[in-house]
């Protein structure tokens, strides 16, 4: 539905950068593929039932990749037992010690995430690239403004988009010159500026996929709206092909926010497109309250549907005729339920969360 609307309406149309493709297990990164989003497990990688219990949460609301820290050996054991029952391709995120980068391939990661500035010398670079050859591992350089190389700290004297992007260069380099080119890079930073004008200085430096992210942005609320911009700002140039929200959050926020970034650009269509209005003293049920416990119940939704809740017909009346399910608010506790932009029946407030509800699963059920 929303292709065809970009169709018509060409200010809508973003023109993605063109970028190689390369593998993360069965998830393509980069080329025409989707952009993927990911998120982060925060268990102890060792609590090998809470982690996959975790993976599994992420993956139910739409994580496609699922990174995991290895902070030491008892972890990359513990990967060994995660890796099987997890549904989705996992990365093992490295710092310090390229060891863990060798063990997690033997695991079955099917990423490795090295930071070059905390993973050391260029042959432990070059001994973790003979073991992703080995075990068909992708690696992701993951240059951050908070742990670059001393030579090139001491060169900028602060982090900036040349630092970020001459660490990045480099390891591209240490892999290009070992024959490897399944790889994506980052280079992340928390200041929003500081992160986009990277992230578009590397994009015009070389085609190889992006792995997008603002940095420990914060809070639920602080956060989502730092990596809204940041990672909004990004994608509307076309810059990105893997997508991880920071959030000091479940991970389960992370993907579900990274999602409503793609889905407000129209990048991604997963699940319901909820649009319901602030409400104000017109609005015929508690506009609020409806909405809050559909969003709750509405999670398990995969297929692209448009919803839109509204307390009255000032906007109502306009946004139910271009949506699948449409609700706006009447007197008389009698609210109006448009099914695709026509009239269909009424409903009392105490039905309304059980009907909209149903209507959305039925659509599920029902659609191709
Ligand atoms: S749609 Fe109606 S109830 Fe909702 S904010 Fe607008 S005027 Fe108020």
């Amino acid at each position: 539905m929303e292709d065809k609307i970009s169709e018509i309406r060409p200010y809508r149309a973003i023109n993605r950068r063109k970028s190689k493709q390369i593998f993360v297990g069965n998830v393509a990164i980069g080329g025409d593929a989707p952009i993927a989003v990911q998120t982060m497990t925060n268990t102890k990688t060792v609590d090998v039932q809470n982690t996959i219990r975790q993976i599994n949460e992420c993956h139910e609301v739409g994580a496609e990749l699922i990174r995991i820290s290895v902070p030491d050996q008892d972890s990359s054991e513990a990967l060994a037992k995660i890796i099987p029952h997890s549904p989705i391709p996992v990365i093992a995120d490295i710092h310090f010690h390229y060891r863990r980068a060798i063990e997690s391939a033997m695991a079955g990661a099917k990423c490795l995430r090295i930071n070059p500035g905390n993973i050391g010398s260029d042959d432990k670079v070059r001994e973790v690239i003979k073991s992703a050859k080995d075990y068909g591992c992708s690696i992701r350089i993951g240059v951050n403004a908070g742990s670059l190389e001393n030579d090139i700290l001491q060169k900028y004297k602060t982090p900036t988009p040349e630092a970020l992007v001459e660490s990045a260069q480099r390891h591209i380099k240490i892999l290009e010159d070992n024959d490897f080119f399944n790889f994506k890079i980052s280079v992340k930073a928390s200041d929003v500026f500081l992160a986009v004008a990277s992230y578009k200085a590397l994009a015009e430096s070389c085609d190889y996929p992006l792995h997008i992210g603002i940095t420990e942005s914060g809070s639920l609320s602080a956060g989502t709206v730092k990596s809204a911009i940041g990672l909004g700002n990004l994608l509307w140039q076309g810059i990105g092909d893997t997508i991880r929200v920071s959030l000091s959050a479940d991970p389960r926020e992370e993907v579900k926010v990274a999602f409503q970034i793609l889905k407000s650009l129209g990048l991604r269509h997963r699940g319901v497109n909820l649009i319901s209005c602030p409400s104000c003293a017109r609005q015929g049920f508690d506009v609020i309250k409806t909405v809050e416990e559909v969003e709750k119940r509405i999670e398990h939704i995969k297929k692209p549907l448009t919803v839109s809740i509204l307390g009255c017909v000032v906007n109502g009346l306009g946004e139910a005729q271009h949506t699948q399910i449409g609700i706006t608010g009447g007197g008389n506790n009698r609210h109006n339920v448009y099914i695709n932009g026509k009239p269909n029946h009424k409903v009392t407030s105490d039905d309304l969360v059980e009907r909209i509800v149903s209507l959305i699963e039925e659509l599920d059920r029902n659609s191709n």
